[in-house]
């Protein structure tokens, strides 16, 4: 029997599909020890801190992720950095194979004048902070203002443009994070302007997604009926289009089409906008926007300008991968081929292929990575247990018990509130259970 020892640093979805990959390769001549690492004190990566709250069904793959880390073998070490705490070359000479589960955590950039004024933040920042990210949680948000603009037509923007538009009461019996959720009820945002830089039929925005929004009890959704049915004329003249464009405008014309009754809140849809300059003195006070055409397949640039005056800018325009080792990077993510990066190194998720897909797209990209590892293995190291060098670093670590543990008491505070959890947001308050 071979028995392989196999760290996989990053406890997100990726890094779970990858340990289950495993566990479901195992046969009676081969099997696999698995150590996982992170950063962070909490497992479950963005099912924790990026999933928005009103999301909580998605969260229930947390279930799945739990069955894989209580299957013998698996250990799960929290609260351990890599590059900080331990160094990528200690786990890849001791570890049969190495795999990084590291994601996308750093917001691209607009790379345009005024993106450092105040007011100016990415979703990087955002979503983290109402999700109780304990890196995040005690940001300073700039909601005194009475508009905000979200950059970017994806369902991270969707997320914050709703999430700052919708009553903070549907909220409250969420899991948002307590002072994000303060910080939100105490909000003097109105107006949400979402704004994407091509035209209705290219948004990265998915029809469930659009189809929720009608759904929103005190937010008037708005929607210009005749730019989705230009967008559908445009369609109509290309050879062929897909089946979820269709479904995208579809939604997006049913939004057009309801009664606005609800006043109070506004969450306005602009298509063909791309941002040129943010301005203002002290902070945010006004973005300006290139106006676009469609042209066949291409958008391109007018001459014309369109002004938005607002106190806040959120941009959420995709992710790129942040590691303090030296990797080859392509496109924002670490070079690879199915997976293998080199030797005993491995990738998955959105560190592999970029910032893309439902938190179901790991399962497959995970196996993928893991079958080519399987295939790569060699036989196994006599490299001791990998405990024994964590305890010399005395590096305060949070194994599965502990966290079941912190788990348990989140879920008990949440119980007397109506809430799923309160999310315990300092490391030492995590340390102390
Ligand atoms: P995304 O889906 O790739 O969308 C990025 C958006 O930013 C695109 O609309 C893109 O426009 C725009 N953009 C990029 N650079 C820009 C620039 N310089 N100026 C203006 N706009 C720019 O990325 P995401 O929203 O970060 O989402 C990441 C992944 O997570 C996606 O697969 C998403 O579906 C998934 N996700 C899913 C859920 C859910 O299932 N509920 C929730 C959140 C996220 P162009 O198309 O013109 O480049």
């Amino acid at each position: 029997m071979n028995n392989f020892k196999i760290a996989i640093v990053g406890a997100g979805p990726a890094g779970y599909f990858a340990a289950q990959a495993l566990q479901n390769l195992q046969t009676e001549d081969l099997a696999f020890s698995i150590d996982m690492f992170e950063k962070l004190p909490t497992p479950w990566g963005l099912v924790r801190s990026g999933v928005a709250p009103d999301h909580p069904k998605i969260k229930s793959v947390s279930k799945v992720f739990e069955k894989i880390a209580t299957t013998e073998n698996f250990r799960l070490f929290a609260n351990v950095e890599l590059g900080k705490d331990l160094q990528l070359e200690e786990l890849v000479t001791h570890y049969d194979a190495v795999v990084l589960a590291v994601g996308a955590s750093k917001g691209k950039k607009l790379g345009i004048p005024g993106e450092e004024l105040p007011g100016s933040i990415s979703a990087a920042e955002f979503v983290p902070w109402y999700n109780g990210h304990p890196d995040y949680a005690a940001l300073n948000m700039p909601l005194d203002c009475d508009t905000a603009v979200v950059i970017g037509a994806g369902n991270v923007a969707m997320d914050v443009a709703r999430m700052l538009a919708l009553d903070p009461a549907e909220l409250d019996p969420t899991d948002t994070a307590l002072p994000a959720l303060d910080a939100l009820h105490h909000s003097q945002i109105r107006e949400v302007h979402i704004c994407a830089r091509r035209g209705p039929e290219h948004v990265a925005f998915t029809s469930p997604e659009l189809r929720e929004l009608p759904k929103l009890e005190h937010t008037s959704v708005l929607i210009n009926e005749s730019e989705i049915n230009q967008a559908l004329e445009r369609l109509s003249a290309l050879p062929d289009s897909d089946s979820d464009t269709k479904n995208n405008l579809d939604a997006m014309l049913a939004i057009a089409r309801e009664e606005k009754l609800k006043q109070d809140r506004l969450l306005r849809f602009h298509f063909l906008l791309t941002p040129l300059e943010i301005r203002g003195t002290d902070r945010v006070e006004e973005i300006i926007f290139s106006v676009n055409e469609v042209h066949g397949d291409t958008v391109i640039s007018t001459d014309e300008t369109y002004t938005i005056k607002c106190g806040l800018v959120v941009s959420a325009i995709g992710y790129e991968t942040e590691l303090s080792s030296n990797f080859e990077f392509e496109k924002g993510h670490l070079k690879n081929q199915q997976g293998r990066i080199k030797d005993n190194l491995y990738v998955v998720g959105w560190a592999k292929r970029g910032p893309s897909g439902v938190i179901g797209t790991n399962k497959s990209d995970s196996t993928e990575t893991m079958k080519n590892l399987v295939n790569n293995l060699d036989s196994p190291k006599n490299s001791g247990d990998f405990l024994a060098t964590l305890n010399l670093k005395n590096i305060q670590y949070i194994n599965q018990n502990q966290w079941e543990k912190i788990n348990e008491t989140e879920i008990a505070a949440g119980e007397p509130l109506g809430k799923p959890r309160v999310k315990i947001l300092e490391r030492e308050k995590f340390l102390e259970i």
